[in-house]
């Protein structure tokens, strides 16, 4: 199945001329998973024509404003766009009482189910085909870093050597993709002779707001993509020690001790208009990272 990542809001804070507020959509085929949701990201989403009435589960990663003033609106648009399906928010401590004192004075939703739970460090997700794991992060108030994981496929299937080896085509070569052999008769088929090994899922992760830290390391681990706060360059890493964000020379340190394969620098300070330098320094340490643009789209493939 396919998986993408857009960029719906890149920036941090405050919303710039150039960058929205924090919010990343991850597409898995038909299915949506959003992390964050900045002021303005419902309109984002529509330009990214996410869909409305698709399974959905939005990620919260804390309560700091320019994370999650985009929620309402968003629950509320979709409720007026007609969404039926049922909703699931994940974020700390708090979320829910945001979401109900708001639904309690506005009353901004009422046609699909809504679900909201507070998580912790740990599985947050659990779906026959992925998991979201959740990490804290360092921020000045409690923050969750989340990681999304494809669960390994069954290796690939040789039709051509299961028919060599005269297994007969139906009920066997379906057990053949789960079971360790089959027997044909009085012979013993292992199955590796015929299905390739597991092949690896797709993993991203996403760590806003956060100083670099092992947690967050250690939750990226191997990532196909990693999405990390890079709010500074160098020359305000003071800001970024003060605020409890990162550099990008920072992030791409985290990049490298994760050893993942590409790292987005995410949540850029509206003091940037050109944020260029941050990219370039954080490519003197990590050759594969990209600077995180609004509405920009990448597909994440899991051959490695
Ligand atoms: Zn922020
Ligand atoms: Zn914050």
């Amino acid at each position: 199945m396919s998986v993408s990542v857009t960029f719906l809001g890149t920036g941090g804070s405050v919303p710039s001329k150039f960058r929205a507020l924090p919010s990343v959509l991850i597409r898995r085929g038909p299915e949506l998973l959003l992390f964050d949701c900045g002021e303005g990201t419902q309109r984002q989403f529509l330009q990214a024509k996410a869909g409305i009435n698709r399974k959905m589960r939005i990620f919260i990663s804390h309560m700091h404003g320019d994370h999650l003033f985009g929620l309402p609106g968003m629950l509320h648009s979709l409720a007026f766009m007609g969404r039926t399906r049922e909703l699931q928010i994940y974020g700390p401590r708090g979320i829910a009482d945001f979401v109900s004192s708001v639904n309690r004075v506005v009353k901004f939703y009422s046609q699909y189910p809504l679900k909201v739970k507070e998580v912790r460090a740990g599985s947050v997700v659990n779906d026959p085909e992925y998991e979201v794991l959740a990490a804290h992060a360092t921020h000045g108030i409690p923050c969750l870093a989340y990681a999304f994981e494809e669960k390994p496929r069954p290796g690939k299937f040789n039709p051509a050597m299961a028919k060599k080896l005269e297994i007969p085509e139906g009920p066997l070569w379906k057990k053949l993709q789960t079971a360790r052999y089959v027997r044909v008769g009085n012979r013993r088929i292992p199955s590796r002779l015929v299905v390739g090994a597991p092949r690896a899922g797709v993993k991203i992760t996403y760590a806003v707001d956060t100083r670099p830290c092992s947690r967050v390391a250690k939750l990226a681990q191997n990532s196909d993509l990693l999405i990390h706060d890079s709010s500074f360059d160098t020359s305000a890493s003071q800001k970024a020690v003060d605020y409890g964000h990162s550099t990008s020379t920072e992030a791409s340190q985290i990049a490298v001790r994760s050893k993942v394969r590409k790292l987005a620098l995410f949540h850029i300070s509206a003091m940037y208009e050109d944020a260029n330098p941050l990219l370039v320094q954080a490519r003197r340490i990590f050759r594969n990272t990209i600077l995180s643009k609004d509405m920009m789209t990448v597909h994440v493939s899991r051959d490695r």
